[in-house]
This record gives structure tokens, sequence and C-alpha cells, in this order.
């Protein structure tokens, strides 16, 4: 939405080329992490929030409240936010009240999740009838849903293939509709991000289809997928160049610094998400 270079207010390289709506190699996309499995992406313009807008600790970090106070006032990084992205309805990744607050505070932007968290958002305070037409619920179905968002004034700038994953932990958690969001900003750059998704891999299995119709840049499963998979394991069964793992423990387990694999544990990190290696750089506006 705004002309505003993320690299840069994330104290970063400073560009002196304009910003341009579609990545290229001097502004690839990246990820900006808040904190358990609260992330910024952005790609150009085009910048997306998963599981923003948290409350409930369990154990895991809440976003700092200057943070969150930045998120709400859409301070930068959080400036020209186009759409917000809702995991599931646990209190570690979502509030409903703060979510109507959002909404009411940005009334550009749309809000994608189950449609457990609209119907919290409707029981809570602030809801606003208002909200319906910018909130796309996905209902509770096994099957692949796509999406196509629009955002700063290009029609089809968001692409969302979204996809049910049960939530680990066995069947006490089966009534809890955990969705995996594989996102595509600006045609370029493909995230995905896995909520609290089981590691039973009998699962990945049955949606193979599902993972293997795109390729994704950057993936962020919980930290027990990658843990107990593996980083190879893990890009094979979600199609995915690298993986990123999230929402770790405040008492972070001891074989996670020595495990070689990648996390976000400080909020702040980064990661840099190249652009589809078939697709050449380009320059449009
Ligand atoms: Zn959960
Ligand atoms: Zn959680």
């Amino acid at each position: 939405m705004m002309k505003t270079c993320l690299s840069a207010l994330l104290g970063l390289a400073v560009l002196s080329a304009p910003v341009s709506a579609h990545p290229t190699e001097d502004d690839p996309a990246s990820a900006y992490f808040l904190a358990n499995e609260a992330i910024l992406v952005s790609a150009g313009e085009t910048r997306i929030l998963f599981d923003p807008l948290f409350s409930v600790s369990y154990g895991y970090p809440l976003v700092a409240p200057d943070v969150r106070a930045a998120i709400m006032a859409g301070e930068a990084p959080f400036d020209g936010v186009d759409a917000i992205f809702i995991s599931h309805i646990h209190g570690d990744h979502f509030d409903a009240p703060a979510v109507n607050a959002y909404l009411a505070a940005h009334p550009d932007v749309l809000l994608v999740g189950p449609e457990q968290a609209e119907r919290d958002m409707r029981a809570a305070e602030g809801w606003d009838e208002a909200f319906t037409a910018r909130i796309h619920a996905l209902p509770f179905i096994a099957g692949t849903q796509e999406l196509v968002l629009p955002a700063d004034g290009e029609a089809d700038a968001i692409t969302v293939e979204a996809i049910h994953i049960p939530h680990a932990g066995g069947p006490g958690r089966a009534g809890i509709q955990n969705m995996a969001h594989r996102v595509t900003l600006n045609g370029a750059a493909t995230v995905m991000h896995l909520g609290d998704a089981t590691p039973d891999a009998a699962i990945y299995a049955v949606h193979e289809s599902h993972f293997q119709a795109r390729t994704t840049q950057h993936a962020f499963p919980p930290y027990w997928v990658l843990g107990e998979w593996g980083d190879a394991d893990t890009r094979t069964r979600l199609n995915a160049e690298a993986v990123t793992g999230i929402h770790i423990p405040i008492n972070q387990p001891d074989w996670l610094a020595t495990s070689g694999e990648d996390y976000f544990t400080e909020p702040g990190a980064t990661r840099a998400i190249p652009s589809h290696s078939h697709d050449t750089p380009d320059s449009q506006d």
C-alpha cells in the first residue's frame, strides 16, 4: 500500500532503487519474525501477517508489547499490511477481540482463516458486521481451498492455497480447524505457514498432490515437525526449498541449538525469500 522499503525499515541494506511491486534480486521477499508463530512476510509492496495477534502464552513467547502496539497502530514495518492469516483459534495464535480491533483500525486489511475464527470474532467484543466482506472464512473441509486476493491495486496480488492439516496432539485436538496456508505474493514468492500441524507423516502423504502442485520457497513448520523429520525430509514432504521452524517454547529444548536445523527464536530475525527460480527478475511497478 505504501511506497516504503521494508529492507530499510528493518535496518538492512538501504536500497537506492525505487521499490518494485515485484521482488527482485536486489529487493527479495522477506520474512520477519515476531514471536511464537507470528511472522510478517513482505514482497515488494505486498505484506501479510500470520498469527499476529494472540494473548495467551501457554509457555511460548508473546509478541512484545511495543511490537503489538506497532501492529495495531500500523506503524512500520506493519504499515501497508494487505491481509492477515489465522492458522487456528488457540490462544497462542489468535485473540478474537484483538483481531476485531485490528480490522476496525485497518479498514483495507483482509483476513483469511478457519471459519472457527470468524465465529469467535462474531461472538467477541468489537465485532462489526461490516467485517464480513473482508473475511475469507475457510470451511472445515479436507481438500485444498483456493483464493485470489487483491493488494495494492492489483487484483491477483495474493494467491492462497489452504489445506486443513490436523493439529498436533492427536484425537483430542481433532475439533480444532488448523489451516496450513500456502501463499504466493505477486506471483513470485511462495511461503507456507502450517500453524500447529501434526508431525504425522501419513497425513502429508494423503495430501501429496497438494504439496506437489506448487513449490514453496520458504515454509515455516512448527518446530516439532522440523525436529522430528529433519530439514531434508521436511523440504521433501512440503515441496519447499527452505524451512525455518517456529513455535519455539520459552524454555527451549536442549536439542534445538545443536540440531543443525533453522529456527526462528529471536524477535526481529529475518530470512530472505528468493523469487521463483524460473522467474526472470523484472522491474515492473
Ligand atoms: Zn494450537
Ligand atoms: Zn500453538
